[in-house]
């Protein structure tokens, strides 16, 4: 293979020789090939970051070279460096990283200012991108104006208006809602396809992997296993092996955390506890996803569960589809108490009857799936535990193991069968509808992660380059009006 980025046994030890020595990369040697689009992929801390700043020529191996179109990145002399990051390397940030003070045509013509661009060449330039990518009647505005999606969009038309070689992405969608990070990503992966540029990703988050050709996943430090897309036609010949053929691949996907040891035994655990293959699960998961978003009926659902794989559809059997079917959109229903739940404002110092209420009906619905014979005395009993479980007073545990306790210690007396039946009943209840009520607040990031300052601390070095060019910008703008 002819690469185009290739390292060789890089290492990068941070704080070496101090008592904070931390050897972030540890012998690594990939290569990449031109137009290939490759993720970087692991959990928080894992070295992600750190190897594709290195890559992008700012954090310097300890040992080890990073090679670029057949230079080693770190011993090319001042100007060629230069020329490196402007021409070779186009970046893009989880937070745009856009300069609040100018417009988006400005902030996406700076970095052509030191090429000695007539201003109506580098704003036609830019316009085009911005047309491109749909946000052009924004041109003037500024930055802090936009939504983030279409921030993310100016910073994808400022990292492509030099025509570099390579786009590199530090969990570019991190920051984005569901809808505007797949738009985000469907651009990166247009920018790879149709602009046939290397992209270069950086993510924790499993869903993106089918748009990479390969995946390199990271471990402590280490390149762990790369593992080629077979889903996309590949851009270098793949040795057998490398492609997910087998279930442990495709598992891999679905838990990427996990070894193969765990993974063989989710293996034997999926065969023993339920008669669907990891495709149907997968396809299931779609279709329960379009369920939850509200855009698949119930009889839609379970139409598309009986029909035959190849045609789309999850190819199960219509009894067990028809089960699967009631009880999803039963739990699903029977859930929205737990919303009203936490929207009804907790009363003080009175008996809150409207709650109460609710739980009431929560253990209607418990009793019914169960059949649980209506003995008075039990009844009091369940009403006090699944309040203080959907209080949150008493952990899933506490409510399993007061389920099961004898009656006479005050318990419900359940079998251990029953038992862990109507805990596991209650927790899907709470699960949905908690979780329907909080998708409704806004998810902030972890902005306190380890990931999150090293990925800032990289920004600020960038910011810093962007500052001085806006300024340079401005006096050159000013000096063209004259
Ligand atoms: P990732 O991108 O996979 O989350 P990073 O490449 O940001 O991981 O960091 C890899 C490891 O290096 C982390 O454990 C982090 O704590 C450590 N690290 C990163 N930057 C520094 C630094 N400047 N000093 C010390 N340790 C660091």
């Amino acid at each position: 293979m002819r690469s185009i980025i290739t390292t060789e046994k890089v290492d990068v030890t941070y704080n070496p020789g101090q008592s904070n020595e931390f050897k972030a990369l540890v012998n690594v040697s990939i290569e990449i090939a031109a137009r290939e689009y490759i993720i970087f992929f692991g959990p928080s801390g894992c070295g992600k970051s750190t190897l594709l700043y290195s890559i992008f020529g700012v954090l310097a191996p300890t040992s080890g070279k990073v090679i670029v179109k057949g230079d080693s990145v770190y011993e090319l002399d001042p100007v060629d460096f230069v020329m490196y990051q402007r021409k070779t390397m186009g970046i893009m940030y989880q937070s745009f990283n856009l300069i609040p003070s100018l417009t988006v045509l400005d902030n996406v013509q700076l970095p052509l200012i030191f090429a000695g661009m007539p201003p109506s060449v580098r704003e036609r330039q830019a316009m085009e991108l911005l047309e491109r990518f749909g946000i052009a009647h924004v041109a003037h505005k500024r930055p802090s104006l936009l939504s983030g999606g279409q921030q993310q969009r100016v910073s994808v038309a400022r990292s492509l208006v030099n025509d570099p070689e390579i786009l590199i992405a530090d969990e570019p969608v991190g920051n984005l809602d569901a809808v505007s990070a797949e738009a985000v990503m469907n651009t990166l992966d247009e920018i790879n396809r149709n602009d046939k540029k290397t992209v270069l990703l950086v993510t924790h988050d499993a869903k993106y992997l089918p748009y990479a050709h390969r995946v390199f996943y990271l471990d402590y430090g280490k390149v762990d296993r790369i593992v080629a897309n077979p889903e996309k036609r590949q851009i270098i010949k793949v040795r057998p092996g490398e492609t997910i053929v087998t279930e442990i691949e495709q598992l891999a996907r679905i838990y990427p955390y996990d070894t193969p040891e765990q993974l063989r035994v989710k293996s034997l655990i999926n065969f023993l506890t339920q008669n669907l293959s990891f495709d149907q699960i997968v396809r299931l998961e779609k279709m329960t996803q379009h369920v939850i978003e509200g855009v698949v009926s119930e009889h839609q659902f379970q139409d598309e569960l009986t029909t035959d794989y190849e045609q789309g559809g999850c190819g199960i059997k219509p009894p067990q589809a028809e089960e699967m079917t009631r009880r999803m959109f039963q739990v699903l229903e029977q859930s929205k108490d737990i919303v009203r739940f936490r929207r009804t404002p907790q009363a003080e110092n009175t008996i809150d009857m409207a709650r109460l209420e609710l739980i009431k009906r929560i253990q209607v619905y418990m009793i019914g799936e169960y059949a649980i014979e209506q003995d008075s005395r039990l009844l009091e009993r369940l009403t006090k535990m699944i309040t203080n479980r959907v209080y949150g007073y008493i952990t899933r545990e506490e409510c399993h193991r007061q389920l099961r306790l004898p009656i006479e210690d005050g318990g419900g007396g359940f079998d251990i069968y029953l038992a862990a039946d109507l805990s596991r009943y209650l927790e899907k209840l709470i699960a949905q509808g908690v979780s329907h009520f909080q998708q409704h607040q806004e998810a902030k990031p972890d902005s306190n992660s380890i990931h999150a300052q090293q990925a800032k601390k990289f920004e600020e070095m960038d910011k810093g380059m962007f500052a001085k060019l806006a300024g340079i910008l401005h006096r050159k703008k000013e000096a063209e009006a004259k």
